[in-house]
């Protein structure tokens, strides 16, 4: 019996995807001009503020220029556009905390031996990438995230192989419309005696107004850190040399926790090393004290349940953070492990993981979780006082969710609709900035067929010039 692999690499030499036949040639940009951003009201939802206003039933948001100027009953809005919200759950997008959304390109490729694990297959394939491979992997995710109801990305990109590889990645994340971090890193199987090419990261710190999309997108440094487990350790010359870079420009640094052996939180804690702009990612083995390390330094964590649980890295303890009083953001990581970017489905595991953890029914309430998810996530970022909650003055980033459909029907709370029945198939409409780019259930901006199609043919040619099945 031929393997699915074999019958994958007999595809790609014959450069077919599985999914050729599927393909069409239509006319128009798969990513065109971004729509306008129109005044509009939305009339008779339930709105979750995720404020201090709590739940409005039967209730209007007004946005005018990307902003929202009134959140109430009734509101007047006069020439703003009507959108009907009756039936609809409207709340701020999702906040997404860790995503290395080039790896998008890698859907569902972490294989079942260890030769094809997710670190040997993103590093192998990582290296035979080119700059479109960057582009069409993370436009993908850039439709996935809005589709999804993710509103803000933050980017994890660690394969910049030369300037153009980020320049690649920024024009993807530029054309998508979506609000984001874009945090700058190595290249896969980059000496750990290297550091990253700290000039080009400094260049584009200086003419960032080119990259941030009219603001939506800021930098970062997505930081290699004291010891990358599974990747190789990085040299103390290099992993000071970009931390130090972060630091003298300001911007902040992202860095993963994930090895058991080393112990990295308490290490970095030694080496003074975390601080209020350092958010850690998993962190799953960690001891009391090193979650006292990060409470005490102001640090951020990301969770990412799915590549958590798929990898073996063991269970989020998201109580032991929260308690602790440390902001926590929810994360996708990586769709080569989590195969989708389903924010639902991550509140979802992060509440039931705590419950059973805890053997506590009532440990982290669904509301918590959709906190974590929205107002908390965007403090865990840094940009709470922009997005993550629906109040006058903030930037309009929001979703409305399409309570009936059958696997979401009837009305129970909206909170333990939201994070146990939801899927991102019930997201009406998606908005950022004011720009509505989800409508109907569809994509507005970006011709879905399009950027799946031109993905499956780059990942073809990708897979063969790596040798990889
Ligand atoms: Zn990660």
């Amino acid at each position: 019996m031929p393997s699915r692999r074999d019958f994958l690499g007999t595809l790609a030499l014959l450069g077919l995807s599985p999914y050729a036949a599927a393909q069409t040639k239509p006319a128009a940009p798969p990513t065109g001009k971004l729509p306008a951003r129109v005044e509009f009201v939305i009339r008779n939802a339930y709105v979750m503020t995720m404020e201090s206003a709590g739940d409005l039933a039967d209730a209007d948001v007004h946005v005018r220029k990307g902003e929202i100027v009134a959140v109430g009953k009734k509101l007047a809005a006069q020439g703003a556009q009507p959108i009907d919200g009756r039936g609809m759950i409207v709340l701020p997008g999702f906040i997404e905390t860790h995503w290395h959304m080039w790896n998008t390109l890698l859907r569902s490729m972490s294989g079942d031996k260890k030769e094809h694990g997710y670190f040997p297959t993103a590093l192998n394939l990582g290296k035979a990438y080119t700059p479109d491979d960057m582009y069409q992997g993370t436009r993908l995710g850039c439709a996935e995230a809005i589709y999804s109801g993710i509103t803000f990305v933050h980017d994890w990109c660690h394969n910049i192989r030369g300037p153009d590889y980020a320049d690649a990645n920024l024009r993807a994340l530029r054309e998508s419309g979506l609000r984001g971090r874009f945090s700058y890193g190595a290249a896969q199987g980059q000496p750990g005696t290297q550091p990253i090419d700290l000039e080009d990261l400094e260049r584009r710190h200086r003419e960032w107004n080119k990259y941030s999309g009219d603001g939506l997108l800021s930098l970062g440094l997505a930081w290699r850190g004291v010891a990358t487990g599974a990747t190789g350790a990085v040299d103390a010359s290099a992993y000071r040399k970009d931390f130090e870079a972060a630091r003298r420009l300001g911007i902040p640094i992202s860095v993963h926790a994930n090895n058991r052996a080393t112990g990295p939180i308490a290490q970095l804690a030694n080496e003074k090393l975390l601080g209020k702009d350092v958010q850690v990612i998993h962190a799953t083995w960690v001891s009391p004290e090193e979650i006292r390390a990060l409470a005490d330094n102001g640090c951020a964590v990301s969770l990412s349940p799915y590549s958590e649980l798929r990898i073996g890295f063991g269970f989020p303890p998201t109580g032991d953070f929260l308690r602790a009083g440390i902001p926590v953001g929810l994360s996708v990581d990586t769709t080569a492990l989590s195969g989708n970017a389903d924010m639902f489905a991550i509140m979802k595991a992060i509440q039931n993981i705590e419950n059973s953890r805890t053997k506590d029914e009532f440990k982290l309430p669904a509301r918590r979780v959709l906190e974590l998810a929205t107002i908390e996530g965007a403090r865990s970022m840094g940009v709470d006082q922009q997005v993550g909650s629906l109040k006058p003055g903030k930037r309009a980033d929001l979703i409305m969710v399409d309570t009936r459909a059958v696997n979401i029907g009837v009305w129970s709370e909206a909170s333990h609709m939201l994070v146990e029945a939801a899927q991102p198939s019930n997201i009406d409409t998606v908005v950022v900035d004011g720009r509505i780019l989800k409508r109907g259930g569809k994509l507005a901006a970006i011709e879905a067929g399009r950027v799946t199609s031109e993905a499956n043919a780059a990942l073809a040619k990708l897979r063969q010039r790596a040798g990889w099945w």
